[in-house]
């Protein structure tokens, strides 16, 4: 039905057969007074009442915006200020030097970027500030920090070495939000006379407390909880450097209808000030979403700068707003969200009030650019909490289609410091490619086909590609790929350029002054690069038939004021959409054009202009392992696949979230998994919701086993993908060890596939009804597609109407059943049964000894380095101190030696068998993570006095994203043993503590 559009009493009402507003022109408030639901489902009602907009300009006061930070750390605990180590250095009378830090909410303890959700300790970050002369007699007004979760909860600020001001904030009543701190010297003021102008200043900020968990985050993984608010302020001015302007009045109004689309627009004007406003808000068909956008024009005759603006703010009553930041939406009660449909845009809340806003830095020229169109809010009502989420599926670029994605990256690797680099070459891609046509020919075909990192030369404009490796140019691999009907992918570094992770290559056509400022991420607003950048892709689709790209890092938060942005926080909307901008017209010459985002694109809002996100909120790459240990790698790291869709199931659409696909690769980058175990990850991971199989590396690893498993899964994914469009959640969860699963059920059809993620075996029952989306009342038939490691055995099962299915599974076994309703003919045999578990053997380690290690004994240097290395640096000399204790987190530095005895008592087994001890580390119950537990962690096992053979699991330093919280030593135990001794020598941080269990399994 189309939206309409109709006076009311008051305003006009604009409605369609699911949604209703009212937007006000008379009476005390302007704007939306009401919104309702009027669709079939009861959805429950709010009470919105919309508030005065203001907006927010920049004063002629000159501003200093700060690039970066020298950072340190200081105490890691919340000891008072003057107790705290980085003030007893005296990093407040001391210039600054070391480590660069860009943003005040960054706090780069470490490389493995593992303290960010919570931390109650110190940072410092220090800069030298020049200060004009001619400030001199003006009040100085330092804007520091952030406003939203990411901010800290307390600052000290020094000035030349005395404290000018502090600030802190309290979230346990009113939420996160808050205004940004803000320190002013006024003359005659004591402070005043710390300022020293017409020369440097030495500004020195210490904060405190960093606090960003939330009740749904589970406690066990605090450390991987990621996130970034480019919400923050960094600036000195001389003078008030902004003003609000509030109190606009209508001035004229009136309604449309428009392709089914209903809208009305307000011009509102200011008794004073040389600003107008016209806010349109549009119904759309069939949508229970109200649409608002705001144009500000600068209606006089000098530049106003627009630094920030209302788009929409309004009262919710008794409906508790939650959630909400830059790129993200609110939630408003049960049914109802809001938001900026922009990743610059802001959703923030009070305790009965929603405020959408964006942040243009804007300059308004009255001779050119004189008006600044804001970017569209929205507020809607659906299903729950997956009501934005539906929102975005409908609006995004990604839709319910099965995808098939292929990426040599795994057989090649050149993201590595540690390791050789393995590089991308014309005869691999070739040999390659020759291994995609057999697999053709069974049947596997893949629609895309990623030229990963590397192919590019890092000299060149990404046009051409690497003249080393391709001697002979690109042409013959197009043609390759396009021969077999696959479409060509390739990866792009949007933050780091052409020359990507080759780190000393020097790229001749971009300038140092085409990156952020604080780092060597490059702008995506800064010319060269933007041109650089869609030249290059716009080369590769018209020329090369490219028909997707994986962009990986980017930087939107950029210090410089030669890339047509304002600085820092001010910058952030147009420099991303100088980004999107690209995406478009690369879209616009390839309309099917896949864009897949990595890193550091962390907005739901992303959907919008690509076709899926990978960074969600959890740190992980494809092949990061979980907190739950397991038997081999591949399987903590499906868990940990499986958490991440599961953290963001209702917070954006399940297709946009990139799995990550399996790994077959000897790398690094895949965490030498192999092929080991990639099966049961092939299962687990197009059945969670993106549509997609995902395969990376080395084709070469599969077995013939291995390739008839993926006809098999290749056939049936063929036939049924539409099943895939609505998993459910069944069984347990990945946060915990035991079985989860999928059910993609319609009707009378459907799939169900179960993970049992630990070590001991388990039987479980699932009714087939409606819980799962099935028809109830219905006999099924229950084909086993994969069942104890297994594509051939395809067992039969009927299970009655109203009955359950019962599943055995095996240790770390994943299953997937083919469900229909029941047919007259099929013939039941039962699956057999999966391989006996390992069994759990309980201990009782004994403390042998327990000793602090002192950084002033030498003897200690190595074991010390071990652990803070092992925290912060990937290094190829583990026992040299690779990160020196300014940039270390102080609870990791604080080091134990600890041994323990443990006696383990088998019935003795008759054949060889395997003893398997796992040890997590935590601190506090939140699992600690390091980059080579194994050599912190070293575990014997001696039989008769003589120590047994073992593998440990992992073995190698792990220099991505992620880490280790446990490591897994497994044992060759001989025939006829009974009794074997354990004993552990651990290093590791006084406040980590060390948890042990021991399985004895058969083989
Ligand atoms: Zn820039």
């Amino acid at each position: 039905m189309q939206a309409t559009s109709e006076r009311v009493g008051n305003g006009y009402r604009l409605a369609n057969n699911s949604f209703e507003a009212i937007v006000s022109i008379t009476g005390d408030h302007i704007g939306i007074t009401h919104l309702s639901h009027r669709g079939t489902s009861e959805r429950q009602k709010i009470d919105v009442t919309e508030k005065p907009l203001t907006l927010r300009v920049a004063t002629e006061a000159q501003r200093i915006d700060i690039v970066s930070w020298s950072g340190h750390s200081g105490s890691g605990s919340a000891v008072p200020p003057e107790e705290d180590w980085g003030y007893q250095l005296k990093l407040h009378e001391n210039p600054p030097g070391g480590n660069s830090v860009q943003r005040l909410n960054e706090i780069p303890l470490g490389g493995a970027l593992y303290t960010d959700t919570y931390y109650p300790g110190y940072y410092w970050y220090r800069q030298m500030v020049a200060l004009p002369k001619e400030w001199d007699g003006k009040p100085v007004v330092f804007v520091l920090g952030g406003c939203d979760q990411y901010d800290w909860r307390a600052y000290w600020v020094y000035l030349n070495g005395k404290r000018i001001g502090e600030a802190s904030y309290d979230d346990t009543y009113l939420g996160p939000w808050h205004e940004t701190p803000r320190y002013v010297l006024k003359p005659g003021e004591p402070g005043y006379a710390h300022l020293k102008f017409g020369q440097a200043n030495l500004l020195a900020v210490q904060a405190r407390g960093l606090d960003r968990r939330t009740p749904e985050m589970h406690r066990l993984d605090l450390e991987r909880y990621s996130g970034q608010s480019l919400l923050v302020d960094q600036y000195v001015a001389g003078g008030e450097p902004t003003r609000d302007v509030t109190g606009f009045t209508l001035s004229d109004h009136s309604a449309s209808v428009a392709d089914g689309a209903a809208s009305v627009e307000l011009v509102m004007t200011h008794p004073s000030e040389a600003l107008a406003i016209t806010a349109r808000y549009w119904l759309n068909p069939d949508e229970a979403v109200l649409h608002k956008r705001i144009v500000v024009h600068n209606m006089g005759n000098s530049t106003i700068t627009l630094l920030e603006a209302d788009v929409m703010s309004f009262t919710t009553g008794t409906a508790q707003p939650a959630g909400g930041g830059q790129g993200w939406p609110v939630r408003i009660g049960e049914d109802w969200f809001a938001g900026v449909c922009h990743p610059a845009g802001i959703a923030r809340y009070g305790k009965d009030s929603v405020r959408l806003q964006v942040v243009p830095g804007a300059s308004l020229d009255p001779a050119h650019t004189h008006d600044y169109v804001s970017k569209s809010a929205v507020v809607g009502v659906g299903n729950g909490r997956r009501a934005f989420a539906d929102y975005l599926q409908v609006h995004g670029r990604r839709k319910s289609q099965f995808l098939n994605m292929f990426s040599l990256y795994g057989l090649c690797e050149i993201a590595t410091s540690l390791y050789d680099k393995i590089e991308l070459t014309e005869p691999l891609l070739l040999k390659n490619i020759d291994q995609l046509t057999a697999l053709q020919g069974r049947g596997i075909k893949f629609d895309y086909y990623c030229i990963d990192t590397g192919w590019n030369d890092p000299r060149g404009e990404l046009k051409t590609f690497h003249p080393a490796n391709f001697p002979h140019g690109s042409d013959r691999s197009f043609k390759a790929i396009h021969d077999l009907k696959m479409k060509p992918l390739l990866w792009i570094s949007p933050a780091q350029g052409p020359a990507a992770f080759r780190f000393d290559v020097v790229n001749p056509l971009l300038k140092p002054d085409d990156n952020v400022g604080a780092n060597s991420f490059l702008c995506m607003a800064a010319p060269r690069w933007r041109d650089m950048l869609r030249e290059g892709m716009l080369y590769q689709i018209k020329t090369n038939g490219v028909r997707g790209f994986k962009l990986d890092e980017v930087a939107f938060y950029c210090g410089r004021s030669n890339h047509g942005h304002l600085p820092n926080k001010y910058g952030v909307e147009r420099t991303m959409d100088a980004f999107i901008d690209t995406l478009n017209q690369c879209q616009g010459e390839c309309p099917d054009l896949l864009a897949m985002l990595y890193w550091r694109f962390m907005s739901p809002w992303w959907l919008l202009h690509a076709d899926t996100i990978y960074q969600r909120g959890l740190l992980m790459e494809g092949s990061t392992p979980s907190p739950l240990p397991s038997r081999i790698t591949r399987q903590s790291v499906t868990v940990s696949l499986d958490q991440g869709h599961d953290w963001n199931w209702d917070t954006m659409p399940l297709i946009g979230q990139d799995s990550l696909g399996v790994w077959l690769s000897n790398t690094r980058w895949a965490s030498w998994m192999g092929a080991e175990g990639w099966r049961e990850a092939w299962i687990m991971d197009f059945v969670r919701g993106n549509m997609m199989h995902q395969l990376w590396g080395d084709l070469g690893l599969l077995n013939p086993d291995d390739v008839t498993f993926m006809e098999g899964i290749a056939k049936w994914t063929a036939q049924n993908s539409d099943l895939l469009k609505h998993p459910r959640r069944i069984l347990g969860s990945p946060w915990k060890p035991g079985p989860y699963g999928y059910a993609c059920c319609e009707g009378d059809h459907g799939v169900i596939v179960i993970n049992n993620a630990q070590f001991p075996g388990e039987t479980v029952r699932i009714a087939l009804d409606e819980h799962i989306g099935l028809k109830p009342g219905t006999a099924f038939d229950v084909r086993w597609i994969y069942k104890n490691g297994s594509v051939t055995e395809q067992a039969t099962q009927r299970v009655a109407a109203g009955g359950e299915l019962e599943i055995e599974l095996g240790s770390f076994e994943a299953c997937m059943a083919d469900v229909r309703a029941a047919g007259a003919d099929s013939k039941q045999i039962s699956p057999g049964r999966p391989a006996a578990a390992p069994r759990s053997i309980p201990i009782r380690p004994i403390q042998t000894s327990y000793t602090a290690l002192s950084w002033y004994n030498p003897a200690n240097q190595k074991r010390l380095a071990l652990v803070v290395n092992n925290r912060t640096v990937a290094t190829r000399s583990p026992e040299v101190l690779q990160a020196s204790p300014d940039r270390s987190d102080e609870r990791d530095r604080d080091i134990v030696r600890e041994t323990l005895t443990a006696e383990v008592v088998l019935e003795p087994p008759k054949t060889a068998s395997k003893l398997l001890v796992t040890t997590r580390l935590d601190r506090d119950g939140i699992a600690w993570h390091c980059l080579a537990p194994f050599e912190i962690i070293r575990i014997t096992a001696l039989a008769d006095g003589k120590s047994l053979p073992s593998k440990v699991t992992p073995n190698r330093w792990h220099e991505e994203a992620g880490g280790w919280s446990w490591v897994l030593h497994e044992f060759d135990v001989p025939p006829g043993v009974s009794h074997l001794d354990l004993q552990i020598d651990a290093v590791h941080p006084k406040t980590v503590s060390m948890t042990n269990e021991v399985w004895h399994a058969e083989s």
